[in-house]
């Protein structure tokens, strides 16, 4: 396909939040006698899937602690469960089973579930939560739990297959995807503040409007549209902070253990919800029985045909770099730095062991040689931003949060098409000036 010289909508990025942009606002443009699909063209520097969506676990669920993220998520789990199979979606639920420290934040998200309306069932105290948990799976054994979320909605996805899926669906509309064009620069208008045409390694096209969907190369986008590296946030305290760096870095650690997948069957011989256990009880080696933490640790897993045994993953680390030095190419399992190591391995398979009896002596077949892990970008309160800049550069800067969140490019769809979402309101980037901040958990979490 040749380079266009113009259009009327650039999409950066064909991860799912480029793709579904891209998707719902030829949808919009067709209902309402805007255009179509033919007016949008998405450029991956390298290809479909090719970040992050590519990579993710693919857990889809409601649980958070901040009710704009909450609603912000049941919008998105409607639209997976609008094409289960284009999105290779499975609706298995999503269970958070925590310790007391986080029972009454976990009281308060089923209470607010309840109110909008969201399938879940609570279930308070340690010996009725261990009732609850063995009466799934007859060999669990985690201890110190006081409480368990079970949402009967929600699920995982298969990664690249439900991102191909989505890319089909806009190549359905009308949307050329081209591979291989990088975004290296922006030309601005008279004004110095519009975009007007991007930069790319095979020639300049002149643009409209521009959607960035770029995941963990937001940071380089956001450079070379000169925004700010650093922003001045109004801290719950009332004051201001300033000089607070606007991204950072996290390195997720997952992996898979070799196991058949059928054998994290319920005790019915279904397949089980997506497991999250956040605890404070001791963690012990699998291998030797010596302590490897007496912190508040967490981890989810779930049995994937994909991936071919039981993935899943714990809690990131920082990346204590400037985000302009982090190596973020070659991304993903390619990467020589962000892939996970034997500590990893130790501490993950030890995890499962300590949930679940069937895992306990397992870690022989981890399977090492799947690389796996990768980096997210966060923003300064690892919660989304989306929002316009620039007058005509939409952002879509999800902070790592964003493979379940499937709607939200409907909803960036709506605002270009000119109608204001309520759902997208509280993740502007104004939040940090006005001090109108989400709540935070207590999960060991950076995105719960
Ligand atoms: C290991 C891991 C596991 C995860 N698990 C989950 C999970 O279970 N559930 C969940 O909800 N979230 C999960 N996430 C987070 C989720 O994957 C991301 O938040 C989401 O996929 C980001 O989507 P995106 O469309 O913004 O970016 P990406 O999917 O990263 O897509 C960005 C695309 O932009 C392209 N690009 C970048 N720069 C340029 C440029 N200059 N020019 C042209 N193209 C460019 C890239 O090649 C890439 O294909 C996980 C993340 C990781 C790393």
């Amino acid at each position: 396909m040749a380079l266009p010289s113009g259009v009327k909508y650039a999409v950066i990025g064909a991860g799912i939040h480029g793709l579904s942009t891209a998707y719902h606002l030829a949808l919009e443009l067709k209902a309402r006698g805007k255009g179509s699909g033919k007016d949008i063209l998405v450029l991956d520097k390298t290809a479909i899937a090719a970040g992050a969506s590519g990579i993710a676990c693919g857990v889809v669920r409601n649980n958070y602690f901040q009710p704009a993220m909450r609603e912000l998520m049941a919008h998105s789990v409607e639209v997976w469960e609008s094409d289960p199979k284009s999105y290779s979606y499975h609706p298995v639920g999503y269970m958070q089973i925590s310790p007391e420290v986080m029972h009454e934040g976990c009281a308060s998200i089923y209470r607010q579930q309840k109110a909008i309306g969201y399938p879940s069932t609570f279930i308070e105290g340690e010996k009725d939560s261990m009732r609850y948990m063995t009466g799934i799976f007859d060999d669990w054994q985690a201890r110190g739990i006081t409480s368990v979320l079970h949402e009967k909605k929600g699920g995982y996805a298969n990664n690249t297959a439900s991102i191909y899926g989505l890319a089909a669906k806009a190549e359905g509309e009308g949307v050329r995807i081209m591979s291989g064009v990088e975004v290296t620069g922006f030309e601005f208008g008279g004004n110095n503040r519009a975009v007007t045409a991007l930069l790319t390694s095979k020639g300049r096209i002149a643009c409209d409007y521009v959607v960035v969907g770029a995941g963990p190369w937001v940071n380089r986008i956001w450079n070379l549209l000169d925004l700010p590296k650093t922003v001045s946030i109004k801290g719950r305290d009332g004051m201001m902070h300033h000089g607070v760096r606007m991204w950072k870095y996290w390195c997720l650690e997952e992996g898979t253990l070799g196991v058949d997948p059928d054998m994290h069957k319920t005790n019915d011989g279904s397949m089980p919800p997506v497991i999250h256990v956040d605890t404070d009880a001791p963690l012990h080696s699998d291998i030797d029985g010596s302590l490897i933490t007496d912190k508040l640790w967490g981890l989810y897993y779930k049995p994937d045909f994909n991936f071919g045994g039981v993935q899943g993953g714990s809690s990131p680390y920082v990346v204590d770099q400037d985000p302009d030095d982090v190596a973020i190419d070659p991304y993903g399992p390619d990467s020589p730095d962000f892939i996970v190591g034997d500590n990893f391995i130790h501490t993950w398979c030890s995890m499962l062991a300590h949930c679940q009896k069937r895992f306990e002596g397992k870690i022989g077949i981890y399977k090492k040689d799947e690389k796996s892990g990768g980096l997210g970008c966060f923003t300064p309160d690892s919660f989304p931003v989306f929002d316009v800049f620039r007058d005509n550069v939409f952002v879509i800067a999800d902070s790592n949060h964003g493979y379940k969140m499937l709607g939200v490019g409907k909803l960036v769809a709506q605002e270009i098409a000119g109608e204001k979402s309520r759902l997208l309101e509280p993740f502007r980037f104004s939040r940090y000036a006005e001090g109108k901040l989400h709540p935070v958990s207590k999960s060991p979490f950076p995105w719960s």
